[in-house]
């Protein structure tokens, strides 16, 4: 239990051949030193391990977007669980139901309306996060009604709405510097094109427990997590500032505005099927390959 404190801040950290110490300041105030041999920069998108790591880094980038999240009681579409995305990559709809339903056929719907301005003025709010009435952006997707969802009523019946700009940071040449290495969004923050941040968090402990099994609580074992997953990951970075996804409905906007009667006139099933697999293949989603990998970390593997 004692591994966890709460309301402690870490403002930075100094290293020697021997050691690394973290300054970390509690909430009552008190400032204290907490040495060890390794130290893991896991604060987020705003971490003060990778400023100190990069004090030369550019401010968070914003590349225009601006979503609005929220939830609704709804009647899931589809299979029930199905994911719909509506529009285009600077001008969307997304929602996906996020519980069964309920005797009532009703299921918590998570939605996440968005739209890109001009980002030459930077972001004008003082926060990344605030809530939001529905009023405020509704008005985007007046258009979005169909015979089979009408969208400006979905939104209506939001039991809340919050905004948040679409932010990340340009990559790293490094996450690592002697016996310090960062993590998570500290080490690459990326737009959720791809639904991966997390995801990709939840590897980079499983990649650096590898490592460090393979070599000790060490800086080899920091550096050959750095060279395993930084560069290819980076790669992942910059590929979610583009549409993924979503270019396939890019293109059926630029085809016939949205608007058909048979969709495989409009795009072929094997070209949206080879779309489809380019995105996949790009982005890692090698279902089979990853299903018939070992672990990363094998059952019951302890350090010494
Ligand atoms: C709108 C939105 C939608 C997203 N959708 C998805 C999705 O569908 N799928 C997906 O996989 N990912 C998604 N993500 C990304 C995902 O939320 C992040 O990638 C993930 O939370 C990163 O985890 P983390 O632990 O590295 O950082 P965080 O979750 O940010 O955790 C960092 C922690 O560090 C703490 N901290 C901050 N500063 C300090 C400090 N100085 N000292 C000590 N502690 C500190 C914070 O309080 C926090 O608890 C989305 C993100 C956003 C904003």
């Amino acid at each position: 239990a004692d591994a966890v404190v709460l309301g402690a801040k870490v403002t930075g950290y100094s290293q020697s051949l021997d050691g690394v110490s973290a300054q970390i300041t509690h909430a009552d105030g008190r400032v204290e030193d907490v040495a060890g041999t390794l130290l893991i920069g896991a604060d987020g998108i705003h971490s003060k391990v990778r400023a100190q790591m990069h004090p030369q880094q550019p401010p968070i980038h914003w590349g225009g977007a601006i979503m609005w999240r929220g939830t609704v009681r709804a009647k899931p579409l589809r299979t029930g669980s199905s994911f719909v995305g509506l529009g285009t990559h600077r001008h969307r709809i997304v929602f996906y139901p996020i519980s069964a339903p309920d005797a009532d056929g009703l299921a918590e719907i998570n939605w996440i309306a968005e739209v890109t301005v001009d980002p030459s003025h930077g972001w004008q709010q003082d926060g990344w996060f605030r809530p939001v009435e529905i009023a405020d952006f509704a008005h985007h997707f007046a258009d979005f009604r169909y015979d089979w969802l009408d969208v400006p009523a979905m939104l209506q019946g939001a039991d809340c709405a919050y905004e948040n700009p679409m932010i990340d940071r340009d990559p790293l040449e490094t996450w690592v510097s002697g016996r310090v290495a960062l993590m998570g969004d500290a080490a690459h923050p990326m737009y959720p094109t791809g639904s991966n941040g997390a995801s990709q968090a939840i590897v980079d402990g499983r990649v650096l427990g590898a490592m460090m099994l393979e070599h000790g609580v060490t800086q080899d074992a920091l550096a050959a997590y750095d060279a395993k997953l930084c560069a290819p990951i980076s790669a992942v970075q910059l590929r979610n500032r583009g549409a993924g996804p979503f270019g396939l409905l890019n293109l059926l906007d630029a085809r016939c505005g949205g608007v058909f009667d048979d969709i495989d006139a409009v795009i072929p099933p094997e070209e949206r099927a080879e779309f489809m697999a380019g995105y996949k293949a790009a982005a890692g989603f090698a279902m089979e390959a990853l299903n018939a990998a070992p672990p990363t970390i094998a059952p019951g593997a302890r350090l010494g």
